[in-house]
């Protein structure tokens, strides 16, 4: 007998039809014997739906409230999930965040688990039932509601998976696993049977939104089994693992993209000491995180300052950058919302020469201008105009010999 996590997504739970499949799986690894916790996203568009309320009374709304109104979405998945399998003879009891309690810090729309309670989750499984958590929310510690992130259900259930000590966390999706690429982008895109927990990380943060990248970081800190595979059949999916479990490693191993990027420049910044502190300082005070950071040399004694941020923080980081434009004395700030970051990541990058060259070269070829380059040991992303993204991802996915 194992006790295991399976959690569905959006699109898994997207109708009451699916809703049903989702629980005649559940009620068949249940009858198998095993002890079953299903974790539930909301129904697809749903969260969307429920942020664009929000968006149509304030431009930048108010985010603890912002977050009572994103975590509806899930309780009403975890309700219709437990009515269901009850419908069927099971006993199941649906629990929300603050049921669990799911603790997380106070940084509303970005929340991170601190801490999961698990007595109310062990006491139905002890009695034979199935447990039915509400993916994506939790609870601070003043009592008010908190959400993970957008995709945070898949950080839900990793995390409980972790407090329970499951034996697997199963991540139902869409898709058959994870891919070399999206596979709804890039019709070549070869499903990997194995994938390390490193390049899963790179591949999450990087945009692949396959996995949410605090359940990778989940997953790899508590030695979690994630096996991420398809709720409409019954194919092996894609296993996240240790490097060592992994015998052959590619050079490049995928590509990943996201289009939820922005990039803000400081236009002639007088070049001094301190100047990058004073501007990024607010930035992380208001909790936006910068990602790549492009300088120009001075000649004149003036700089050039572009970074990106999270196209969701794009009005919030301009408001605060023209507040620090006019302290510093910057000539003005401009931004840009309409920008893509394409991103290919691999192990075996740290031993490989030539990859960076190979990358700006495909891209040259296609006329794609690249707007910003940041690399780490195991990765390249690049940054370009959000309309290429698809050609961008196609040409490098075939450059880097990565089809099927
Ligand atoms: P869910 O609603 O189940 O959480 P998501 O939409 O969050 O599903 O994640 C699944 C989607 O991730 C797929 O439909 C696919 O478009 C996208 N995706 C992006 N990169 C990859 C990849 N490398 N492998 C598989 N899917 C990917
Ligand atoms: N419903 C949330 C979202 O759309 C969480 C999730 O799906 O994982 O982001
Ligand atoms: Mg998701």
């Amino acid at each position: 007998m194992a006790l295991i996590v399976q959690k569905y997504g959006g699109t898994s739970v997207g109708t009451i039809e699916k809703i049903k499949n989702v629980a005649k799986r559940a009620a068949r690894t249940h009858d198998e014997g095993h002890q079953v916790v299903v974790v539930v996203s909301a129904m697809s568009g749903e969260t969307n739906r429920l942020l664009g309320l929000a968006a149509q009374l304030a431009e930048i709304p108010n985010e603890r409230e912002l977050d009572v109104v994103a975590s509806t979405g899930e309780q009403v998945t975890i309700g219709l999930l437990a009515i269901a399998l009850t419908e069927m003879g099971y006993k199941a009891r649906s629990f929300t965040g603050f049921q669990i309690p799911i603790e997380t810090d106070t940084a509303y729309v970005k929340a991170r688990i601190k801490k999961i309670g698990h007595s109310a989750i062990m006491d139905t499984l002890k009695e034979g039932g199935i447990a039915v958590v509400a993916g994506f929310q939790g609870i601070d510690e003043t009592g008010s509601i908190t959400t993970l992130g957008r995709g945070g259900s898949d950080t839900s259930a990793v995390a409980v998976a972790a407090a329970l000590k499951a034996d697997v966390c199963e991540i139902y999706t869409d898709v058959d696993g994870v891919y070399t690429t999206d596979p709804n982008i890039c019709e070549d895109a070869r499903k990997l049977d194995k994938i390390s927990f490193e390049e899963m990380l790179e591949l999450a943060s990087l945009g692949a939104k396959v996995l949410q990248i605090r359940s990778v970081e989940f997953g790899m800190k508590y030695g979690v089994r994630i096996h991420v595979r398809s709720s409409f059949n019954d194919n092996p999916g894609t296993i996240a693992t240790r490097e060592e479990e992994i015998m052959e490693t590619a050079v490049v191993s995928g590509i990943a993209f996201s289009k939820n990027e922005a990039k803000i420049t400081f236009v002639k910044v007088p070049d001094k000491p301190g100047i990058a502190a004073k501007i990024f300082k607010p930035l992380t005070d208001a909790n936006i995180v910068v990602d790549v950071i492009v300088q120009n040399v001075s000649v004149t004694g003036f700089t050039d300052l572009t970074f990106t941020v999270a196209r969701s923080d794009y009005k919030k980081a301009m408001q605060v950058a023209d507040v620090t434009a006019k302290e510093i004395g910057a000539a003005e700030v401009v931004g840009d919302d309409k920008i893509a970051k394409v991103s290919i990541v691999g192990m075996a990058m740290r031993s490989h020469a030539g990859v960076a060259m190979k990358v700006f070269e495909t891209l040259s070829a296609e006329g794609i201008n690249i707007l910003g380059i940041t690399t780490s040991e195991i990765k390249i992303s690049v940054l370009i105009e959000e309309k290429y993204t698809e050609l961008a991802v196609r040409v490098l996915h075939t450059a880097f010999g990565l089809g099927g």
